[in-house]
């Protein structure tokens, strides 16, 4: 895992320090020497975690972090605070700018590695959430990466899995009305417990008799239910090789014990607001994306959709030596309707013709409003007789059962015309094959409507 780490400190021989040893773990490293230096480098991109020294002349690490995580273009970088080793309300402070995680100095090798390399897997997940809604940016999705998540300080839903009862009993005080915590004793249950609730923070005690710990955190790491929820270990002095192994793993962060309270409200605060970022992000990305490929009236996949997916299921029809059908199908004078019972008639017209329509095509069929009236549906590995089948099965189920438009019960007689055509053996495209569905449209419209006409292959 490599990175770029941007190191600001006002005192070059700490630049230099931070430097050497980050080198040494293969990062990259960038530096500043100043608010406004590290500030720029950051808008220029490419950080992946800021380690942020407090006591700085003229603008202090507080400001720089303030300004980071209020720009949308620098909040998502993670920001680790280095405060000097006693001063407790500089950590409060540096997580009220919105830090991400504070180290004392003199920083500790185990503490600065661990921290970086677990902020850098963080950043990456968002990273690819990011880029994954960058892409589509053409479909108008830019606004959404400029969003600010904000985050709500509504009360975690916490599990913690720990043995030992004076250890939960501690725990469970520090945390009240900081957390809403469920607690289990035996490593299995808890297990399961995560899978089957949505928690936003998994806290597991190393103290276990008879049981590995690391080996639930790689379960957790496993499941897709669990996959992306943060990890806390709570390890023992001296335990070093097991807290390097378990974030190898993919746990998020740790505590040593005895545990300061404010230690672990601070890291636990962080964990669940970059949770809750990552799910809006990728909630977001999810319904943007989707509302791009759909049709908003019915529901269906759009033209959209539909022209970037069928070159796909065609190339891959081909190259198997499987069948391919298409259907192209068309109201029967729409526009009477729409005149007759005006547009919203019109409207829940279309929707039950689309209901109908999916309901009378398979799962793996592709059915898209390809436009007005029109609609398409793609039919792998079907040939052109049975995609016919399913042409007049389709009209008989449109003509046969009249639609009910209204709140009256008021009901209107509905037909529509198909043409059917598929992949030919030999020479083949996507537009040529398209051109004769429409053409098999046209015959089916001038042959007297409400009706199938296929082209043979
Ligand atoms: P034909 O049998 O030849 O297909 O006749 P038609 O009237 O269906 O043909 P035409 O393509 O000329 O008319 C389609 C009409 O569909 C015109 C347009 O106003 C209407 N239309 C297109 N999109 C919508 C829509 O989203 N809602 C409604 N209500 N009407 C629409
Ligand atoms: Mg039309
Ligand atoms: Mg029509």
């Amino acid at each position: 895992m490599t990175a770029r780490i941007l190191v600001v400190d006002d005192i070059p021989a700490n630049v230099r320090l931070l430097e050497v040893r980050l080198l040494a773990e293969y990062f990259e490293v960038l530096t500043a020497t100043n608010g406004p230096d590290a500030i720029e480098t950051c808008e220029n991109g490419k950080v992946d975690v800021v380690l942020l020294d407090v006591m700085m002349p003229d603008m202090d690490g507080f400001d720089v972090c303030r300004r980071l995580k209020s720009d949308p273009a620098t909040s998502h970088i993670p920001v680790v605070m280095i405060t000097a080793l006693d001063q407790v309300s500089d950590r409060v402070r540096g997580l009220e700018a919105g830090a991400d995680d504070f180290l004392t100095k003199p920083v500790n090798d185990l503490q600065l590695m661990t921290r970086v390399k677990s902020l850098v897997r963080l950043k990456s997940l968002t990273d690819e959430l990011r880029l994954r809604a960058s892409t589509t940016r053409n479909i108008g999705i830019e606004e959404l990466l400029s969003r600010n998540f904000a985050s709500e300080d509504t009360t975690p839903k916490v599990l913690l899995i720990d043995e030992r009862k004076s250890s939960v009993e501690r725990i469970e005080k520090m945390l009240r009305d900081r957390a809403d915590l469920d607690v289990t004793s035996d490593p299995h249950a808890g297990f399961f417990q995560a899978a089957e609730t949505s928690y936003e923070c998994v806290m597991i005690s190393t103290a276990f008799a008879n049981f590995d710990p690391l080996r639930l955190c790689s379960q957790l790491r496993s499941l897709d239910r669990t996959r992306f929820v943060p990890i806390i270990l709570l390890a023992e002095e001296g335990e070093e090789e097991r807290i390097i192994r378990g974030l190898e793993l993919g746990i998020n962060d740790y505590l040593m014990r005895p545990i300061d309270q404010q230690e672990l409200t601070a890291r636990l605060r962080t964990q669940v607001r970059r949770k809750r970022y990552n799910d809006q992000l990728r909630a977001s990305v999810t319904q943007t994306i989707e509302m791009a490929v759909t049709d908003g009236l019915t529901g269906l996949h759009n033209r959209r959709y539909l022209d970037s997916h069928l070159q796909t299921l065609f190339d891959r029809a081909v190259a198997r030596r499987r069948p391919l059908s298409v259907m192209i199908t068309d109201l029967d004078r729409f526009k009477s309707i729409n005149d007759a019972h005006g547009h919203d008639g019109g409207d829940e017209v279309l929707r039950e013709f689309a209901r109908r329509l999916r309901k009378n095509v398979r799962g793996i069929d592709l059915a898209c409003r390809f436009g007005g009236e029109e609609f398409v549906v793609v039919m792998p590995d079907t040939d052109g007789a049975v995609a016919e089948k399913v042409a007049e099965r389709i009209r008989a189920e449109i003509a046969q059962k009249p639609f009910a438009i209204g709140a009256d019960g008021k009901t209107i007689e509905v037909t529509v015309s198909v043409g059917v055509s598929s992949v030919l053996k030999g020479v083949d495209t996507v537009a040529a094959m398209m051109k004769r569905a429409d053409l098999a449209l046209y015959e089916a419209k001038s042959g007297g409507r409400n009706r199938v006409v296929a082209k043979a292959a």
